[in-house]
């Protein structure tokens, strides 16, 4: 009988790797003065350089090694006073060299680690994730696979070559082995690959935005019987793209993996692809040895030798770490654990503290970005933050808190800065979205729903309070909702001999 996640785990003991390719968002590329700019026209973007043609001469970028110190040093790495590059040799036609530049062994930071912190049975637990290296390297093109039903090589009638990504920078950060873990293996994992998605966007290095490919997660697990003591044969997983497709290969492999040990199988070194719809992996080519590459240090490009004062500089530029901003703001909000996953998922955090810094109430902050601003944007599929900006926010809630605005007006407002009217004050002006607290117009709304409920207003004069609500509610619809509710309250149980 084929085990699931929960009797695998107990069976055998999961050990992690990870490899994170991240894209810098540098304005040029790793070697050449090409632009970066995402979704150019195909090969519009390339020199000789980054074509590989003959006699070409690579320059590193320093802005590229600048943001990998920095990664480094977030990442509590030792920086290297020497590094090189060094020639990976393969053949791919996306990569016109016939080899990728990048680091082997002297890359330019070393033994770092990165703490997590995940929610277990037992309460809140840390896990300690130890990086091995952080090096620099560049992108290969991209490959177009025409014809064929899957879009990948197999079937297709004819593939086409964009090498504006050849030549991007990219940092790789490998952890060392990551044991210990359990049965929590996969929220560790995707704990790991959030909270190093959130120190790279907070240093500000790269876009870090996986569905674009701009950082890529290679999974490596194998399993152990509990207590064994041994390392397995691990499965490499390639470029998973997003935080919960990372969880899900690592349960995925797990549930594979005990299943052919059970049945008395090997375990293949190999690299494996995740496929998004089944939650599994397939087998993709066996894996090659670090000895196949044939790497030996670049001749045309000199050693990074960072000064020493250089790199204490740029420690001295490093961000609050988001794990301590987010327990700050949460502390500071007062909001509960779940509700500020949720800002960070949504990549709301900077916004909804710039509503606040300007004056918004936290809890009308948060529920104005996470709800009605985010329900617009997901229609229109893209980001709340391009709709509208955090100062418009702002303006709208202190407009609520004035009473100028009900909240349905104030809906109203946002979907007119939404739609490109303007500012919240044109739209109120456009649309005529005031508040109606004239007491002439509220009296004659008020005398209508009585005149509509005579029994509801006998009983708010017998005193039962509670039904005036219905009347409220009355008068709130015929003014459209423009209606000061605390106001129609207030005439409404003062002509009910209430007030
Ligand atoms: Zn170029
Ligand atoms: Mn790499």
């Amino acid at each position: 009988m084929a085990l699931n996640y929960d009797q695998a785990v107990e069976k055998y003991e999961p050990t992690l790797g990870l490899e994170v390719h991240v894209e810098l968002n540098t304005k040029s590329k790793m070697f050449c003065g090409c632009a970066t700019e995402f979704g150019a026209s195909p090969n519009t973007q390339t020199c000789p350089i980054c074509l590989g043609l003959p006699g070409a001469l690579p320059v590193v970028n320093a802005k590229a090694i600048e943001s990998s110190i920095l990664i480094g040093l977030a990442l509590n790495c030792s920086i290297a006073p020497f590094s090189r590059f060094a020639r990976k040799n393969y053949f791919y036609p996306d990569m016109p060299k016939n080899f990728q530049t990048s680091q082997y062994d002297e890359p330019i930071c070393v033994n770092g680690y990165l703490d997590v912190e995940i929610e277990t049975e037992e309460g809140p637990k840390q896990f300690r994730v130890e990086i091995e290296r952080v090096h620099m390297e560049e992108d290969t093109g991209k490959s177009l696979h025409v014809g064929g039903a899957t879009g990948r090589i197999h079937g297709a009638d004819y593939s086409l070559l964009d090498y504006n990504r050849a030549g991007i920078p990219l940092v790789e950060i490998v952890t060392k082995i990551v044991a210990g873990t359990g049965k929590y293996a996969p929220q560790v994992a995707r704990a790991y690959v959030t909270e190093l998605r959130d120190i790279l966007r907070s240093l500000g290095v790269s876009d870090v935005k996986m569905e674009q490919g701009s950082m890529r997660c290679d999974v490596n697990l194998s399993l152990a019987p509990v207590g064994s003591g041994q390392l397995g044969t691990r499965s490499e997983t390639k470029n998973v793209n997003s935080l919960r497709s990372v969880e899900r290969a690592v349960i995925g492999e797990v549930i594979r993996q005990s299943n052919r040990l059970e049945a008395g199988e090997r375990i293949v070194q190999e690299t494996r692809h995740f496929q998004e719809e089944s939650g599994q992996t397939r087998s993709g080519r066996s894996k090659e040895q670090a000895e196949d590459y044939r790497y030996f240090p670049e001749p045309d490009l000199v050693p990074v030798a960072p000064a020493a004062d250089w790199i204490e500089e740029l420690r001295a530029t490093l961000p609050e770490k988001p794990s301590t901003r987010r327990k700050r703001l949460q502390e500071a909000w007062n909001v509960p654990a779940k509700e500020m996953e949720a800002m960070v998922n949504a990549e709301l955090l900077d916004v909804v503290e710039e509503t606040i810094g300007l004056g918004a109430e936290p809890t009308r902050a948060r529920s104005w970005w996470l709800g009605e601003v985010s329900r617009l944007a997901n229609e229109r599929e893209v980001s709340p933050t391009t709709l509208i900006t955090s100062a418009q926010v702002a303006e709208v809630i202190a407009l609520i808190e004035s009473g100028e605005l009900t909240d349905k007006l104030a809906r109203q407002v946002v979907e007119g800065v939404v739609a490109g009217e303007g500012t919240p004050r044109q739209v109120i002006d456009q649309r005529g979205l005031k508040v109606v607290s004239d007491d002439g117009a509220l009296m004659a709304a008020i005398e209508a729903a009585i005149a509509a409920q005579p029994d509801t207003a006998e009983r708010v004069r017998g005193g039962n309070l509670p039904a005036a609500g219905a009347l409220i509610g009355a008068v709130m619809k015929a003014t459209g909702g423009q209606a000061d509710a605390a106001k129609v309250r207030e005439l409404l149980l003062k002509h009910l001999g209430q007030g």
